[in-house]
């Protein structure tokens, strides 16, 4: 028994063991999968997080490169001024650069908050510098009496605003060359605005390269000429360059439409009106335009190409917050369902452990046990011969159950029946006559035959109890010769039995009781002891249908009596 229970916590470890490798391996693989994807998805998130703060420092950076551009203008036109317009003209150059300073500090503070402290850190320096430097020149320009005034002066100071978009540049470019999205499909997006920028800022140098001489009424020189005319090419360059970069999905309805007002407001109308200036300077002619209309009338041309601009800008802005959107999803879609797959193992491991291998073990030790079989026959064994030994258990079992229901069978008939003739006792009959009463045509059709020995005290008597009960089983014998094995024979008194008989007539019961006692009548009991021949005859009393067991047992038992009266050995019914 002890060796039974230590082989059962042994068998109950090594399962325990078992299930807990295949959990590990179970929670292996599912790691195994989902750590990779959670890892990539997180990358993935984390590359469009980069580009959006890419993207923002862009914008800002842009927005910058073209406020310094746009403050050209103002500033051309003040240094193009008569003395009845300088004072206004002054001040919407001091608007202005109040507006390029704010559009510089905002640019410095986004550039910060998103990680690009050194390029904010040299718009701080130098950038602010070169253009404190230019702006000097200009107001040194602007506040110059105008005898002293020369196009070569004004063209100098309009050079150094050309150098703080340069600077401006330099950054962009600095930014673009740190931006890791600059291998992604952001790419494109990102030179087209770069180009546009660069594009927008050689627009305006075309007019600007030309400022002065047509200020000065002066034929434009060789060198202003080859400025305008080398920044007229390259801004038509770039411009196709635009187009082909564009990726084509992405050339929207309104897309189309900006691209289209480009062409014909700057490209056509813009430059041709450069052109005319040159030819005019070319021809000695009078210029059709002074420096101040020039400005006036090429600034409008521009918004074109920064409306443009501005609309890719957002258009990629918004591309690079859906594509982090979606990717943020989708990291948190992938590790929830992740932990979600694990903690769904573990439980169902758990569960499973707990309800269903945890009980069928002790369902397994508990059948071993019942069936008393040899368990340390199977330790070390394989599992295969574990269930064979098992499956032998619950043979075993099985031929245990079948016994116990023999014996319980046979209990019960050794309790049912009596004990000298083996035919059924009083208890049998009680249960048999329940069984008839519970039926709907109850007793009618039921006959009772009452047996009765005559004179079997003297038999008793003469020859003793061992004949008597000699006697008794003779009767019984003959009682189950004469009757079929589905009618009930019962020993209902010392030397009296009862014969239930159903659905029967008269006649034939009677018949059977002439039967029963003329069989009896021949049977000869020999007694060896004195070398005698006994005979014994029995009295019967037949009754057929009554109200109750009673009433039937009654009337049989008065037939019966009746035959004794009547001189014994005959029936009555
Ligand atoms: P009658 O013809 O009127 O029936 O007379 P009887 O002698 O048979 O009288 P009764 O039926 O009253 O007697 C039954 C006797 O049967 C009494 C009893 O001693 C005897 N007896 C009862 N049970 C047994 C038994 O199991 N074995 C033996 N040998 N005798 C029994
Ligand atoms: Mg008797």
């Amino acid at each position: 028994m002890e060796r039974s229970l230590k082989y059962t916590k042994l068998r109950s470890g090594h399962t325990s063991r078992r299930l807990f490798f295949c959990m590990v391996i179970i929670i292996v693989s599912i790691l195994y999968i989902s750590i990779p994807l959670i890892i990539h998805t997180y990358h993935e998130y984390v590359k469009t997080k980069q580009a959006l703060t890419e993207i923002i420092g862009l914008r800002t950076l842009v927005k910058t490169a073209n406020q310094i551009s746009k403050e050209r203008a103002p500033s051309n036109q003040a240094m193009a001024s008569q003395a009845t317009d300088l004072l206004r003209n002054v001040k919407k150059l001091e608007e202005h650069r109040q507006i390029v300073d704010a559009q510089i500090d905002q640019t410095i503070s986004v550039l910060k908050e998103n990680g690009f402290e050194s390029i904010a850190l040299h718009l701080q320096t130098n950038l602010k510098l070169k253009l404190a430097q230019a702006r000097a020149e200009v107001d040194a320009y602007i506040q110059m009496p105008s005898q002293q005034r020369t196009s070569q002066k004004f063209d100098h100071a309009i050079l150094s605003m050309f150098a703080v978009w340069d600077v401006n540049r330099d950054f962009l470019k600095l930014l673009m060359t740190q931006s890791a999205s600059k291998d992604s499909d952001m790419s494109n997006y990102f030179t087209s605005i770069l180009i546009l920028t660069d594009m927008r800022d050689q627009a305006g140098r075309i007019a600007s390269n030309i400022i002065a001489p047509i200020t000065f009424s002066e034929p434009i020189s060789d060198e202003n000429r080859a400025r305008s005319l080398q920044t007229q090419h390259q801004a038509e360059y770039l411009w196709s360059l635009v187009d082909t970069l564009q990726p084509e999905r992405t050339k929207t309805p309104e897309y189309i439409h900006l691209h289209e007002r480009v062409k014909t407001e700057f490209l056509d109308q813009g430059l041709p009106l450069i052109g005319e200036l040159l030819d005019q300077s070319k021809n000695a002619e009078p210029y059709s335009l002074t420096g101040m209309q020039l400005t006036e009338r090429m600034v409008g041309k521009f918004t074109t190409v920064m409306d443009l601009q501005n609309y890719i800008l957002d258009y990629s802005f918004e591309v690079v917050k859906q594509q982090n959107k979606e990717a943020r999803q989708q990291f948190i879609f992938t590790f929830g369902i992740s932990i979600v797959s694990l903690l769904t193992a573990i439980f169902t491991m758990s569960y499973a452990k707990r309800r269903v291998f945890q009980p069928l073990i002790r369902a397994r030790n508990m059948i071993l046990s019942l069936s008393n079989s040899s368990t340390e026959q199977s330790i070390n064994k394989q599992s295969r011969q574990e269930f064979v030994s098992l499956f032998e258990a619950i043979e075993k079992l099985k031929s245990i159950l079948k016994q116990r229901e023999l014996m319980e069978s046979q209990l019960k008939q050794i309790a049912n029946s009596d004990v000298l003739t083996g035919v059924a006792n009083r208890l049998a009959l009680e249960e048999y006559i329940n069984l008839l009463e519970s039926k709907p045509e109850g007793l009618s059709e039921t006959c009772v035959i009452v047996v009765d020995i005559d004179n079997f005290k003297f038999v008793n008597d003469q020859y003793g109890h061992i004949v008597g009960d000699q006697v008794i089983t003779m009767i019984a014998d003959q009682l189950r010769h004469n009757v079929r094995a589905s009618d009930l024979i019962v020993r209902y008194g010392g030397d009296e039995f009862l014969v239930v008989i159903e659905s029967i007539e008269m006649n034939a019961a009677k018949a059977i009781a002439e039967s029963i006692r003329s069989g009896i009548l021949k049977q000869n009991i020999i007694i060896s002891s004195v070398g005698e021949l006994i005979q014994v005859s029995v009295s019967i009393g037949v009754a057929i249908g009554a109200e109750s067991w009673l009433e039937l047992l009654e009337k049989a038992d008065q037939s019966m009596l009746r035959a004794k009266a009547k001189g014994k050995n005959i029936v009555e019914s």
